[in-house]
């Protein structure tokens, strides 16, 4: 590569010592300025700053009216300057007069010069200003000429983001790095976080910007491109299941990316440039999602996000940095901004620093939602751009409520939110009160208030929201969040610490519902399934992998040795099933009283109501089973004909309406007219207006998660369920004209003024 005179090489030896030298903040800027000036032979160098209100603001100039320096400003969009901050491209132009977008700003007097060269001051794909250089002459700078200044603007980025230059802004005004940001997604978990952000994959700070030696830099890259190279053939080599699916696809563009002669090309143009390799890598990335961001094609979006990860990956080989102990860094109220992460990562975290998640993907029955729900921690989903925005230690508030994040919030902002989280405080405060208060309706009828849980961090749930026992506990989570199926002696762990912690209430285990949207990395299903949900599932796939079942059984009979055990079968269709499972348990039973094991004092195994084929054997299902167990999420799915995981459906229509309370009530009916006790443990039970429909209907055990108790309690303390008894018998085999059955009973809750 030719090296001249005003080669970015002379250019950034200058720039080098400029950074060390002992400077104010103004007199750097206006030396760096007369320095690219002098060194690119123009007449003009001048460096615009992107304000916080969309204003380009002139930070220092050589060669314009100096006097103009914190005066002259451009909106985003307007004039040449604020063309290149709107398009994050580069503009050369020989005159630059000619242009259609030029605007003349009498203060900089800079109407005499004709050629123009202006570079985005880019940092993370996002623009913090504009960096010109222009001559009297007209002329074309060469491409030499436009990266050396494009990677002195790289610096010049590094210099804002630090928060060199705010001091230099005027009081009230603020860089629009600093600018507040709001973002609407979708709410994955209900609750409210205020705290700082921490990047699941930290944007990796390149602090070491100038080469000593191209050459060796160069083989620096060449090294870890093929480490990089060599650990994704290594993935895709492994023919592991765990890299199936989507997953490979993304490994097959990594590879596709890593192996792209234009990327090495500039990267290694950038190191020929005088940068070390780390900031070529950081460079040559940062124009590429600049450029990009204006992409709307979901698919090449996508495409940059796996391109992003790859030079992230490609930063850490070069300096060899294994993931960071986030553990120790973290602040006290950290919000965890991510593009998506697996569930297990979510619980490498430590649960007492952790005040909310924002994920730019996901949807609300992905892994990591169940367990961060699990946890107890707010969710906002789908919230695109989070991630680009957000630095490492920014104030933001994760609204799980409305499923919006707010990046550097304004005081106001952040303080009709403090008072949104003292409201709620106060209310889980009276929730609180309420927790050792007989589960009783206002007229005198007694309801089970049981939670749902999977994983041990579940646990405390139980005694702080006052649920009487463990209505569902979905034991496929523990599967879901290891790496290879769990072993017995774990999973025997794990239920007898649940167990434990319960102290006697009551806790139902369900057996492992795993197929539909409920994947193991590890397991794979060799057909491909077209509809998943109505596929291999559940107890269709235990009792076609008994091995699994009889596992899964053993360790829970070992577990409640000595206590009661309870265990539910998923998504029964027909009796044989049950039938089927019992003779599992039965052998299971038998094999350990014949070893001498200390055996459960009781076991009663009940099915789940989720498929619509049971509605039809309703007396024959209560007597064949223990208990039954109603699971609203599915049934109402199959019932209905909707994706349950599909949002452009899935709230189509109104579980509170008459076809499926009508569902509903056939089920109470048949468990009280067979004497076999039914729950309900889907999503239906956690909202105050429909497990007050519950009730009415009939049910008096619902379980729902464990947030939902306090609310839903603070409902039943209220109602008279005879009253809504008879509601029902007037109203659902007749129902009023046209009056929606939520509208109806919202009504009747106003007038006796329950609390939904
Ligand atoms: C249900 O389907 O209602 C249920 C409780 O089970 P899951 O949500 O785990 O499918
Ligand atoms: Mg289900």
């Amino acid at each position: 590569m030719r090296e001249t005179a005003v080669g970015p090489r002379v250019l950034l030896k200058r720039l080098r010592e400029l950074m060390q030298e002992p400077l104010e903040p103004q007199e750097r800027l206006d030396r760096i300025v007369r320095d690219i000036a002098s060194n690119m032979v123009a007449e003009v160098c001048s460096l615009y700053v992107l304000r916080a209100d969309s204003v380009l603001e002139l930070y220092a100039t050589e060669g314009l009216n100096p006097k103009a320096v914190h005066l002259a400003q451009l909106r985003l969009g307007q004039g040449l300057v604020g063309t290149i901050a709107a398009s994050a491209r580069s503009l050369n132009l020989s005159n630059a007069q000619e242009h259609p977008a030029f605007a003349y700003l009498p203060e900089t007097g800079e109407e005499i010069y004709s050629s123009f060269l202006g570079v985005p001051v880019l940092r993370a794909g996002r623009t913090l200003g504009v960096l010109v250089v222009q001559n009297k002459t007209m002329r074309t700078y060469r491409d030499d000429e436009v990266e050396a200044l494009e990677t002195t603007a790289m610096v010049i980025a590094e210099m804002i983001a630090t928060g060199d230059l705010a001091r230099l802004t005027r009081p009230g005004l603020e860089l629009d790095l600093k600018r507040p940001a709001s973002f609407g997604g979708v709410s994955f978990n209900d609750g409210i976080g205020l705290g700082h952000v921490v990047l699941h994959e930290p944007r990796i700070v390149v602090t070491n910007l100038f080469n000593e030696d191209s050459e060796d830099e160069v083989r620096r890259l060449a090294a870890a491109l093929g480490s990089l190279r060599l650990s994704i053939d290594d993935m895709l080599e492994r023919r592991d299941v765990a890299f199936e699916g989507e997953h490979r696809e993304v490994l097959e563009a990594y590879r596709m990316f890593a192996n792209d002669r234009g990327w090495v090309r500039r990267l290694e143009e950038a190191i020929r440039n005088g940068l070390t390799a780390e900031a070529a890598v950081e460079k040559v990335q940062s124009d590429m999602r600049a450029r990009m961001m204006h992409m709307t094609d979901p698919y090449l979006r996508e495409r940059m996000s796996d391109f992003d990860d790859l030079a992230n990956r490609l930063l850490r080989q070069l300096m060899g940095r294994g993931p960071d102990d986030v553990a120790a860094s973290l602040p006290k109220d950290a919000i965890i901004v991510a593009r998506s992460m697996g569930a297990a990562e979510l619980l490498d975290y430590p649960r007492d620093k952790l005040r909310g998640l924002v994920l730019e993907d996901g949807a609300a029955t992905s892994h990591v939602v169940i367990v961060a729900r699990a946890m107890g921690i707010p969710v906002a989903g789908q919230v695109k751009g989070a991630v680009s925005m957000a630095e490492n230690g920014d104030a933001i508030i994760v609204d799980g409520e409305e499923g919006t994040a707010h990046l550097r919030p304004q005081p106001d902002l952040e303080a009709a939110y403090a008072e949104k989280v003292r409201f709620r405080a106060r209310r889980q405060e009276l929730y609180r009160e309420l927790r050792n208060k007989p589960s009783v309706s206002a007229d005198g009828v007694p309801v089970d208030l049981l939670m749902n849980a999977g994983l041990m961090v579940d646990l405390p749930q139980l005694a702080e929201s006052g649920a009487s026992g463990i209505g569902l506990f979905r034991t496929e989570l523990q599967f879901m969040v290891a790496s290879t199926f769990p072993r017995a002696e774990a999973q025997e762990e794990l239920y007898r610490d649940v167990l434990d912690a319960a102290r006697g209430k009551p806790v139902t285990f369900r057996t492992i519902d795993i197929g539909g949207d409920k994947v193991l990395p590890y397991f794979k299903n060799t057909a491909q399934e077209e509809n998943p949900a109505l596929g291999w599932r559940a107890i269709r796939l235990t009792l076609d992998r008994p091995g699994l079942l009889r596992t899964q059984i053993r360790a829970l009979l070992k577990a409640a040795g000595g206590r009661e055990l309870k265990v539910m079968l998923p998504m029964v269709t027909e009796l044989g099933e049950i039938v089927q499972a019992r003779e599992i348990i039965d052998r299971e039973v038998r094999h350990l009283s014949r070893f001498a094991h200390l055996l459960p004092t009781s076991l009663k195994l009940g099915a789940m109501l989720e498929v619509p084929s049971l509605l039809f054997q309703l007396d024959e299902l209560m007597k064949a089973v223990d208990f039954v167990s109603v699971g609203s999420n599915d049934l109402f799915q199959f019932i209905m004909a909707v994706d349950r995981g599909n949002t452009q459906v899935s709230d189509r229509f109104d579980p509170l309406s008459i076809p499926f309370l009508r569902v509903l009530k056939q089920i109470a009916d048949a468990s009280r007219r067979n004497h076999t006790p039914v729950t309900l443990c889907g999503e239906l039970a956690g909202k105050p207006i429909s497990a007050m429909a519950l009730l009415g209907l009939g049910f008096r055990s619902i379980s729902m998660s464990p947030a939902s108790i306090g609310p839903v309690k603070a409902m039943l303390c209220e109602l008279p369920i005879a009253e809504l008894e008879a509601f029902f018998e007037d109203n659902l085999p007749a129902p009023a004209n046209g009056i929606p059955m939520r509208a109806l009973l919202q009504a009747f809750a106003d007038d006796r003024s329950i609390p939904l």
